[in-house]
């Protein structure tokens, strides 16, 4: 067969070389170790927790290393395309800490190994197809549908392996003339590669490859046998030729992605060795698990898990220095220890490895964000605590009055983000913006409203309880001046000054001070659990805790 004159046949319109190419986009000029790393997802508009933990171990390696991280846009499944894709993308990842150097921006591509859109890439991937036909490494395929189902019932028949490979490769074997006649007819062809492996012989004698996985260790897998399509009927390359070309000519050192892609691992092999090229560093990420309600481990789902997508974080508001802190923990198995030892220190002196990722599953826990979460925003300032909120609310609550009231005087909200945070054992109230507003919804009459139920053993008294109070309250009192006076009021009424009192002799009283001051608490906040009263009080100030305290009595 003159394979030059079948690639001349099948990519007429190709004349750039792959020289050409080799030298347009050269090894990149870096520092000794540095790693370029990419990220390369598909523009659904979808963009999930497993984008973001992909994406971190990119960033992370690349910024490591002096080295540089790109974002490329693969479109080639134009089933799944979203307009703006890139935009969420871009914009969600840059929320969390993570941007690019290079690729795809909302202002064009910056960088010298564009275009950076698979889709726009088109002639490159021909050129490469057409130089592995000229070497009789790739072949067209005029297989139908018809017949390719055909092949795998009759594979299913003889339990063979499924797949266009072998015998059943039977476009391997058309002549010339055969090819000639089939092009001239127009017959839609796909182009596939020409395998040399063989799954057919015994066990102990096919060939396994050995590929060192920077996560996983040395992976030892059975060589690929499959003639895999490499460019579809339309000249539009698969994801597995479109990554080999891209990744060898953007000069990628590492590719980080999901464990969904090991499979296929065998044909990127087989690829970059027919193209003779040097495979980057695979680093094939755990799956993202969740705990499900009977406690079994699961993968996390789009359909039922909302927090899949990072929407939700961004929804609810979570802080995304809060988010990376976690992602780290998951990430790598030394960072808590490292964290304890170094509490002050900024994330990015911890050297992340991938030798440290888990290879099993990474177990993604809410709960376990959440109490990171609240670590992380007892560091934050009450002045970036503000800004944080009101950057939320533009963004997401940008409708809601109540915000408008939260947010109005600044002075006033810092000093509720801060209450208690100071104490030698600080409160940790914050967690996520939404939260964080349910939480101090009482401060603002707007959405102040009583939630809780008054104590059993004070119900009968609630009226002269916050009668007294409100005679004897004098707000220049100190905190132990304020509480002596609830303490006499108690006993007036007949409650215990002391609460191990009334556990001891508990027919003698009709409860105790904390009953007392749980109805103060609740004509004041509308809440059984608070934060210190005599500190809430002084925020609210003298009116507003006379105001509440007389309507509460009306
Ligand atoms: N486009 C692929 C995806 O969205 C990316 C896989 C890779 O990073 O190589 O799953």
């Amino acid at each position: 067969m003159d394979y030059k004159k079948l690639s001349e046949l099948l990519f007429p319109n190709i004349e750039k070389t792959t020289e050409y190419y080799e030298a347009l986009y050269p090894e990149r000029n870096l520092p000794e170790g540095a790693k370029v790393t990419r990220l390369g997802p598909s523009p659904t508009g979808f963009i999930h927790l497993g984008n973001l933990y992909g994406a971190f171990v990119d960033e992370r390696l690349a910024h490591q290393s002096e080295g540089v991280f790109f974002l490329r846009i693969e479109d080639t499944d134009d089933k799944r395309l979203v307009e703006g894709a890139e935009e969420i993308i871009i914009n969600s990842l840059r929320f969390f800490g993570i941007n690019f150097d290079e690729g795809v921006t909302s202002k064009g591509d910056i960088g010298a190994y564009g275009d950076y859109t698979q889709s726009h890439r088109g002639e490159i991937y021909q050129c490469f197809a057409k130089k592995l036909v000229e070497e009789g490494k790739a072949y067209p395929c005029f297989l139908t549908e018809e017949e390719i189902n055909n092949i795998r019932n009759n594979q299913e028949e003889i339990k063979a392996n499924p797949g266009i490979y072998g015998k059943w490769a039977t476009s391997r074997n058309l002549t010339m003339e055969e090819i000639e006649e089939k092009l001239s007819k127009k017959l839609p062809y796909v182009v596939r590669l020409k395998s040399d492996g063989d799954l057919s012989k015994s066990d102990e004698n096919i060939r396994r490859i050995k590929v060192k996985d920077a996560i996983r260790g040395v992976l030892d897998m059975p060589e690929n046998d499959q003639d895999t399509v490499i460019l579809k009927a339309t000249g539009i390359p698969t994801y597995h030729f479109a990554h080999v070309v891209d990744d060898h000519l953007m000069r990628t050192t590492h590719v980080v992605r999901g464990a969904e892609w090991l499979p296929s691992l065998p044909i990127h092999v087989e690829l970059f060795e027919k193209l003779g090229w040097q495979p980057p560093v695979y680093c094939h990420t755990a799956q993202l698990m969740k705990l499900d309600e009977e406690g079994n481990k699961r993968k996390l789902s789009k359909r039922k898990d909302p927090e899949l997508s990072l929407d939700y974080y961004r929804n609810e508001g979570y802080h995304p220095k809060a988010v990376r802190e976690y992602l780290l923990t998951i990430l790598n198995s030394n960072f808590e220890e490292w964290r304890i030892a170094n509490p002050d220190l900024d994330i990015e002196e911890f050297e992340f490895t991938t030798e440290k990722m888990s290879n099993s599953g990474a177990l993604f826990d809410l709960n376990k964000l959440n109490d990171i979460s609240k670590d992380v925003l007892l560091k934050i300032s009450k002045e970036e605590l503000y800004d944080f909120l009101k950057n939320w609310a533009d963004e997401f609550r940008s409708e809601d009055e109540n915000m408008v009231e939260i947010l109005k005087d600044r002075a006033y909200l810092e000093k509720i983000l801060d209450i208690g945070r100071k104490e030698a054992k600080p409160r940790k109230d914050h967690i996520y913006a939404k939260q964080m507003v349910e939480n101090i919804s009482y401060f603002f009459d707007s959405m102040f409203k009583i939630e809780d139920e008054m104590p059993k053993e004070a119900e009968a008294d609630v009226k002269v309880i916050l009668e007294k109070y409100l005679e004897s309250y004098d707000h220049t009192d100190d905190q132990s001046q304020w509480f002596d006076k609830i303490r006499v009021i108690a006993e007036e009424l007949g409650y215990a000054a002391k609460p191990k009192d009334f556990k001891k002799n508990p027919d003698m009283y009709k409860g105790h001070v904390g009953h007392v001051s749980t109805v103060i608490r609740i004509g004041l906040m509308g809440r059984q659990q608070s934060p210190d009263v005599w500190e809430i009080q002084q925020i609210l100030g003298e009116a507003k805790v006379r105001e509440r305290l007389s309507n509460f009595l009306k």
